[in-house]
C-alpha cells in the first residue's frame, strides 16, 4: 500500500489527510506534528479570550484517537528534522522519547506552517506569549488566572494584534498598545483606516505610537522613547516566519524568503513531494504573478486539490487566489482583497471610490459603507478592493471576490442585480455605483 505521510497536523495537514481518506480508502496516511495539537481552529483561539468561544474544547476538530478511527495514524510531539527527496525518507525525531528515526514515504504533504515572530527584548520574558496554537491560548489563560493579571501589553498592527486588543478588553482588562509607526493594519490604506487608533482610544486602550519596547524588567517594560509602562502580561502578533529550515538540502525549492514553491497541483519541485497553508509560495488568480498569504483559505483549498492530485482526480488543479481577508475590529468591519498596496503600485490603473448607505438611506439604522477599487487601465480588470463599514462589508467583499473570479470587469459591476429590499441594499447598490463611476474613467483610456 502507498505511504502518504503528512508533516504538520493542524490546518492544512489535517485537512489534507481528512480529504485523502475521503477520497481514497487504501493508502496509508500518518501524521507528524511537533506540538501537543493537531486539528485546531487558530482563527478561533483569539475569541476564547474575549469569550466568544465560551468553551475553549470547541477550537478542537479531531484529536488523534478521531483520526485514528479514520485510519489515519497521527503521532504528535514529532518532528521532521531534515528530508530527503532522493531517497524519499525523512528523519523524524520523537521529542517526548528524545530518539530519531527515519521514515519512508511514497508522497510527502508538507504543511508546517508559519512561526511566530518575536521582538530581541521579548526573549526569555516570562510573561511574554504570542497567540499560534492551543497551548498558546492554555498558556495564557494560565498565566492570567495564576498571577490574576488584569493588565496587557499587545504589541503588533496585524489582525492577530488587533483581534487580540479587541478580545482582551472584551474580557475587561486593560489594554497597552505599542507599535512603532502610526500605520495600523497595513493591509489597508492609511485614509480608510483612520478610525483605529480613535477606536482604540474610545475603548480606553492606551495607545504609545512611535516606539518600542527594548527592555523588560520585571513587569516593567521601557520604552524606545524612555517612558515605561507596567507590562505583568505582553502579547505580541507580529507576523510569522515559514517554517522551513528543516528543508534545507532536500531537494524541495524555496523561494528567497524561504516559501516553498509549488505549482497549481500544490507539487514542490521535488517529486512527489506537496506543499500548502502558510509556508508555500503560490499564486494570484486575477494576475500572473507570485504571492503568500497566510490565511486558511488558501489551505483549505489546496488541502482537497493535493488529495486528488495523490489519491483521485489529477485534473483537480488550484486556480490561485485573492488573499481576500475579513477582520472585525470592534463595530467596524474591514475587508480587503487581491494585490497588496506596494504590488497594484506597479500596474496602470485607476482608483474608483464610493461611499454610500448599506441599505435604503431613508432607513433607521442605515450605515455608511466604503469601497474602493483599483481598475487596470489596460482592460477594466479589478486588480485590488478594500471595503471598510459597521455593517455589510462582509457580503460586498464576497460579491467582489466571486465577480472576480468569474471573470467580472469593474464596468461590469453594474450588471450585479442585487437582492434589494430596503432593510438589505438599495436598487442601485454600492457597487452597481462603483460600475457605473467605472464607465465613466473608462472613457479617457478608450
Ligand atoms: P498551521 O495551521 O500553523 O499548522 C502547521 C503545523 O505544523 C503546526 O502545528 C506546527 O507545529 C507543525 N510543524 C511545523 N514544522 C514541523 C515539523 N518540522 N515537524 C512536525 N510538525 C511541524 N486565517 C484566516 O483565513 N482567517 C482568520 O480569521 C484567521 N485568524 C487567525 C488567528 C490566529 C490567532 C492565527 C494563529 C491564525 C489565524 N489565521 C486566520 C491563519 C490560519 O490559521 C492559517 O492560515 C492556517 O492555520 C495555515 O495552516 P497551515 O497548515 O499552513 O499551518
Amino acid at each position: 500500500m502507498k505511504q502518504v505521510i503528512i508533516v504538520g497536523g493542524v490546518a492544512g495537514g489535517a485537512t489534507a489527510a481528512a480529504q485523502l481518506r475521503r477520497i481514497n480508502p487504501d493508502i496509508n496516511i500518518t501524521i507528524y506534528e511537533k506540538g501537543r495539537d493537531i486539528s485546531f481552529g487558530n482563527c478561533g483561539l483569539p475569541y476564547n479570550i474575549g469569550g466568544e468561544v465560551s468553551d475553549r474544547d470547541k477550537l478542537v476538530a479531531a484529536t488523534p484517537a478521531t483520526m485514528a478511527e479514520r485510519d489515519i495514524v497521527v503521532k504528535t510531539h514529532h518532528e521532521v528534522r531534515s528530508v530527503d527527496s532522493e531517497g524519499r525518507k525523512l528523519l523524524v525525531k520523537d521529542l517526548e522519547e528524545d530518539r530519531e528515526f527515519e521514515a519512508a514515504y511514497d508522497y510527502l504533504i508538507l504543511s508546517p506552517g508559519g512561526a511566530p515572530r518575536t521582538i530581541p527584548a521579548l526573549l526569555d520574558v516570562p510573561q511574554a506569549f504570542v497567540l499560534h496554537n492551543l497551548e498558546d491560548l492554555d498558556d495564557i489563560k494560565a498565566h492570567i488566572a495564576e498571577h490574576d493579571v488584569n493588565k496587557v501589553v499587545v504589541i503588533g498592527a496585524g489582525y492577530i494584534g488587533l483581534e487580540l486588543i479587541e478580545n482582551f478588553v472584551r474580557r475587561g482588562m486593560d489594554v497597552t498598545f505599542i507599535h512603532r509607526s502610526e500605520e495600523v493594519y497595513r493591509p489597508l490604506e492609511d485614509d480608510l483606516g483612520n478610525f483605529f487608533i480613535e477606536e482604540m482610544e474610545r475603548q480606553g486602550v492606551d495607545v504609545r505610537l512611535n516606539t518600542e519596547i527594548v527592555e523588560v524588567d520585571g513587569n516593567v517594560a521601557t520604552l524606545s522613547n524612555g517612558e515605561q509602562v507596567d507590562a505583568p502580561m505582553i502579547v505580541a502578533g507580529i507576523g510569522i516566519l515559514p517554517r522551513t529550515e528543516f528543508l534545507g538540502g532536500s531537494g524541495v525549492a524555496l523561494n528567497d524568503a524561504g516559501f516553498i514553491c509549488t505549482d497549481e497541483t500544490g507539487c514542490t519541485s521535488a517529486d512527489c513531494v506537496y506543499a500548502l497553508g502558510d509556508a508555500i509560495e503560490t499564486f494570484y488568480q486575477h494576475v500572473d504573478r507570485k504571492t503568500t498569504v497566510a490565511l486558511a483559505w488558501g489551505a483549505h483549498r489546496m488541502a482537497y486539490v493535493i488529495a486528488n492530485q495523490i489519491g483521485g482526480d489529477d485534473d483537480v488543479k488550484f486556480e490561485g487566489l485573492l488573499g481576500t481577508n475579513i477582520i472585525r475590529f470592534f463595530d467596524y468591519d474591514i475587508a480587503t482583497l487581491g494585490l497588496q498596496q506596494n504590488e497594484v503600485r506597479e500596474y496602470d490603473h485607476f482608483i474608483v471610490d464610493h461611499k454610500q448607505k448599506n441599505k435604503a438611506g431613508y432607513m433607521d439604522g442605515s450605515v455608511p459603507i466604503r469601497v474602493r477599487i483599483y481598475v487596470s487601465t489596460e482592460d477594466g480588470r479589478i486588480l485590488r478592493a478594500a471595503v471598510v463599514g459597521t455593517e455589510g462589508v462582509d457580503k460586498r467583499i464576497d460579491l467582489l471576490a466571486a465577480h472576480i473570479r468569474l471573470g467580472g470587469t469593474a464596468e461590469d459591476l453594474v450588471n450585479i442585480e442585487v437582492a434589494y429590499s430596503p432593510p438589505y441594499s438599495s436598487p442601485k447598490s454600492v457597487l452597481n455605483m462603483l460600475g457605473y463611476k467605472t464607465i465613466e474613467k473608462m472613457k479617457k483610456f478608450k
